[in-house]
């Protein structure tokens, strides 16, 4: 997930669900500070705000660059997302990783209590529960990874790859996006760790049992619905609505990141443009693209290439009168990307590999009923399995996404609201605050789930 400046940007549905869930039942959130200072000691900052108690550590800067810049968004970043070209990895940022891993575990041991249910979030802290554990703790540990799993072919290229899955097995409850990411992650687990799997999901790998299944992440559906109805007719959309000068919109929002696809993105509507020419002057596409992990080098070749390609484009197509590509790299509020969701004729999600994308459902849930706009959807986006309604494409066929752009601008309105009818019940019913619930029961009864699954031959 992001750093704490790209959270504080984003006010995520995430946390704000989160949050909501811990102040029902009382809680303690814990997490990093975002501050690094030499050799920290495990000794959080404690706050307590109503029910819920916030537990902020900070982290020695070597090892949090390490951990942050090093192992996880150098080496589990590109593995999870298929991109092996990219893949650095170094045992420096590996023992970097387990360092911070431990010094989490036993800056949260002394907040615990034993009938405690501890969620872990994100491929930043796999071994978090292995470390608890190892200080004692007994109590149920689940873990969210919100990035794809790879097949094992790819996931083999781990150089810990081990290591890594021998202390996973050490939660109750892993849960993963998709379908399959399930079956890449049990397949690993049957064919080269060894392990025994139970229907359900219930594996024994050495002496420990747990269990892997989907939670396909969702929205706060209902907050984005009501921001995009309250920006009719507001200033901010009058501004944005004259700007087009009655033109349609196209956006893409996506963080700068190189599994989103947006080189593939520009290409295909540079395409658009030179072969479709009647969109020409009539189209115009908004990229909003903030900033993400300059620390980390492929981030800041990415961010030249964007340039120029968009650049190129703008060039070769703008009118005195028009700009094909407005092309943004700041943070907006949410009922900003509600209103330009909202005046948007198509939404272009077309990440390389994407665990969920979450501005998928977005885009859905902020659409006029009577009048929606047409998702495109890539379909390596976990959100493809459920947004059956959007017209999926394959990001690496350039030709081919143009061809679907040029389909989604001319859609009869009957068809878009058929599509996006599909969409949104889907983007209703699996909402965030659900998500959470159903994690958190399924973590809270792990014991019936392994009680149900008994040994294969015993
Ligand atoms: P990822 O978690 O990889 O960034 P997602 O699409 O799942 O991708 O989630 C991105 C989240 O960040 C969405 O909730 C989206 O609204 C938000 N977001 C993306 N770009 C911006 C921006 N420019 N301003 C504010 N929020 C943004």
């Amino acid at each position: 997930m992001a750093s704490p400046k790209e959270r504080a940007a984003k006010a995520g549905g995430l946390a704000v669900a989160l949050r909501e869930a811990l102040g029902k039942r009382g809680g303690l959130w814990f997490g990093w500070s975002g501050e690094t200072r030499p050799n920290a000691p495990a000794e959080p900052k404690v706050v307590r705000s109503g029910k819920v108690m916030y537990a902020l550590q900070d982290l020695d800067p070597e090892d949090q660059r390490a951990h942050y810049a090093g192992y996880a968004n150098g080496t589990l970043w590109p593995l999870c997302h298929y991109r092996l070209g990219a893949l650095s990895f170094r045992r420096t940022d590996w023992e970097g990783y387990r360092r911070v891993n431990a010094h989490f575990a036993r800056a949260l041991l002394p907040l615990l209590k034993p009938d405690d249910i501890v969620w872990v979030h994100d491929y930043h802290f796999i071994l978090l529960a292995a470390e608890l554990r190892k200080l004692g703790f007994e109590g149920r540990i689940g873990y969210f990874h919100h990035i794809p799993w790879p097949t094992p072919e790819v996931f083999l290229s781990l150089p810990s790859h081990a290591a890594l899955v021998r202390d996973l097995a050490q939660y109750d409850l892993v849960g993963l996006q998709t379908e399959n990411d399930v079956r890449a992650l049990l397949t690993y687990l049957s064919t080269e760790a060894r392990a025994w799997i139970a229907p359900g999901g219930v594996v024994g790998l050495n002496e420990r049992r747990f269990r892997v299944a989907a939670y396909p992440i969702g929205i706060d559906a209902d907050a984005f619905v009501k921001d995009a109805a309250a920006s009719v007719g507001s200033e901010e959309e009058e501004r944005l609505q004259s700007s087009l000068a009655g033109r349609v919109l196209a956006v893409g929002v996506d963080r700068l990141d190189y599994s989103k696809g947006l080189p593939n993105k520009f290409a295909a509507f540079g395409e658009l443009l030179n072969h479709y020419p009647q969109h020409r002057s009539r189209v115009t596409m908004m990229q909003i693209a903030p900033l993400s992990r300059g620390e980390v080098a492929e981030y800041r070749a990415l961010r030249r290439e964007l340039e120029e390609l968009g650049g190129a484009i703008n060039g070769e197509y703008a009118e005195f009168d028009w700009v094909p590509l407005r092309y943004l790299n700041r943070p907006f509020p949410r009922a900003t990307l509600a209103a330009i969701y909202r005046a948007s004729k198509l939404g272009l999600v077309t990440p390389l590999r994407d665990g969920m994308n979450l501005v998928a459902k977005e885009y859905v849930a902020a659409q006029d009923p009577d009048d929606p706009g047409v998702l495109i959807l890539s379909r390596f986006a976990g959100a493809a399995d459920e947004l059956t309604g959007a017209l999926l494409v394959n990001p690496y066929d350039v030709e081919g996404m143009a061809e679907t752009f040029d389909a989604g601008l001319t859609m009869s309105r009957e068809e878009r609201r058929e599509r996006w009818g599909a969409n949104m019940i889907k983007v209703q019913t699996n909402t965030i605050h659900n998500w959470c619930e159903r994690f958190i029961a399924d973590l809270s009864q792990i014991a019936d789930h392994f009680a149900e699954a008994p040994e294969p031959g015993r």
